[in-house]
């Protein structure tokens, strides 16, 4: 049910924003809301409405996500969230840098994350049905509503996901992450565009080098 919604929302609002959720992992895909389009970096959170429209997206995107306390309730979208939310993309992009590229995180990194987590803290609610769930609680639920659960998505990341399985699209030009969930775990781009436009650098690179080749043999 929840599937076949997200499904058609992405459809209806048209192929563009479903290329921002390709990661698999909320924390991911705020980290790839920084991209390079025709070799130049583009942030797609460059305002507040900005990050107003992607968190609506994501929420269709994330039904797994964990839920915080109070999120059906409208939010103040100002410059301050909005750098709040870039101090924590930051932080998860050299995390991951970090992991892929096999390095020790940063003491400041996992900081800006623990800050983050301590905005919250899980609580017990009784449901209408008299079923006791989990949900979490925000101290500062302004910031809690969207923070908190990017944060939790990076802390099973971080913790409870299997390491081999976060990859750096292995297009050199695209600094897009993912998280591969295929069955085969070979998966190495982060959408087919990648695939496509790397072979195809491969296949100019051989045809210069094969001209080349044919240039330094002697005429006869
Ligand atoms: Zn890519």
């Amino acid at each position: 049910m929840t599937k076949e919604r997200t499904v058609s929302e992405t459809k209806a609002r048209g192929t563009e924003s479903s290329a921002l959720f390709l990661s698999g992992s909320l924390a991911l895909d705020l980290v790839n809301t920084e991209m390079v389009v025709r070799g130049k970096k583009r942030d797609v959170l460059s305002s507040p409405d900005e990050l107003s429209h992607w968190w609506q997206e994501a929420l269709a995107h994330h039904p797994e996500r964990e839920h915080v306390e109070g999120e059906e309730l409208a939010i103040n979208w100002t410059l301050e969230l909005l750098e709040a939310v870039k101090e924590v993309r930051q932080a998860l992009r050299t995390l991951c840098t970090h992991l892929v590229e096999e390095q020790a995180a940063t003491a400041e990194d996992l900081e800006a994350l623990n800050r983050v987590l301590s905005l919250g803290y899980q609580s017990l609610q009784q449901t209408a049905q008299g079923a006791i769930i989990a949900v979490y609680r925000a101290h500062d639920q302004q910031k809690g509503r969207i923070l908190l659960p990017i944060a939790l998505s990076a802390f099973r990341l971080l913790t409870e996901a299997e390491r081999q399985r976060l990859h750096k699209c292995k297009n050199e030009r695209c600094i897009l992450f993912f998280y591969d969930t295929t069955k085969s775990g070979t998966r190495q781009w982060c959408s087919l565009g990648c695939l496509n436009r790397s072979r195809s650098i491969h296949r100019y690179q051989q045809i210069k080098e094969q001209t080349l080749q044919k240039q330094k043999e002697p005429a006869r």
